[in-house]
Formats: structure tokens, sequence, C-alpha cells
């Protein structure tokens, strides 16, 4: 979350208005191509500072999760939740909340873990007066 702090812009403006209504934004580099999400204001690839807003399809796979064991003081309440790396169809790796697993013991994690890549679905969620881009499991 520190990373909303250092997002400037109207098109960052853009993409969290978007979120209210549940529509999520990456963003594309107008010279080279370079998807990048979360949006940034300059492309990670050739370092262009024009970055466009481009609708994600939501699709993504999980990787690996955790139970989020150390939460951000706003979100301990939520504890414990799955936390873990997506990576889009689009191409960027997200760590963020995945909601459709379960987190009850290190033993069933772990037997989670096993199956991945597993299929996840994107979806905005609110929490702790933001809304949040999370992932569920594609069942
Ligand atoms: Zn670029």
């Amino acid at each position: 979350m520190a990373e909303k702090k250092k997002m400037k812009g109207s098109m960052i403006t853009e993409f969290y208005k978007s979120l209210a209504k549940g529509k999520i934004y990456g963003v594309q580099c107008s010279k080279c191509g370079f998807f990048d999400f979360p949006p940034k204001t300059a492309c990670k690839e050739c370092g262009y500072h024009d970055m466009k807003l481009r609708k994600i399809s939501g699709d993504g796979e999980l990787l690996f999760f955790s139970s989020g064991n150390l939460p951000p003081k706003k979100f301990a309440k939520y504890h414990p939740y799955a936390y873990g790396a997506v990576e889009l169809k689009e191409g960027p790796t997200f760590f963020t909340q995945i909601e459709g697993l379960d987190v009850s013991s290190v033993k069933r994690i772990q037997e989670q873990n096993e199956k991945m890549p597993m299929k996840v679905k994107a979806k905005v969620k609110k929490m702790a007066g933001m809304n949040i881009v999370i992932f569920r499991v594609v069942k």
C-alpha cells in the first residue's frame, strides 16, 4: 500500500475511481507496448512517460500463496487470509489477497500449493475503507 502514496496524476485517480465502479485497469506503454499492473506513471521497460489505461481481462494464474502472517495494521482484522502471487494473463505478477482457499492449517496451505498454478479471477473488494483488487479461485 506504500505504492499508493507514490502514485500521482489523473491516470492514477481514474484507476481508483474505476475500482469503485468495479472496473479494473492496468496500463500500457504507448511507445513499446509493455503492460503493467497496478498502473504506474512510467514504463518499467523503456522509461517512457505515456502510459494509457487498459482494462484487464481479470484472468490470471495463482503461482503460490501463504496465510499472510504479517498483514499491514489496517488489514489485521481480516487475518488470517490467503495472500499470493498472481500472474495476470496480460503478463505482470501481482501480490494480493486470494479468496476461496483454506488457510486453517500449514498442512492445508501446503496441499493447495502443490496444485499450482490455479486459475483465478480478479474482483474488487472493499477492505479497510479502500477498494482493493483481489483474486478468487475459479472452481
Ligand atoms: Zn515502454
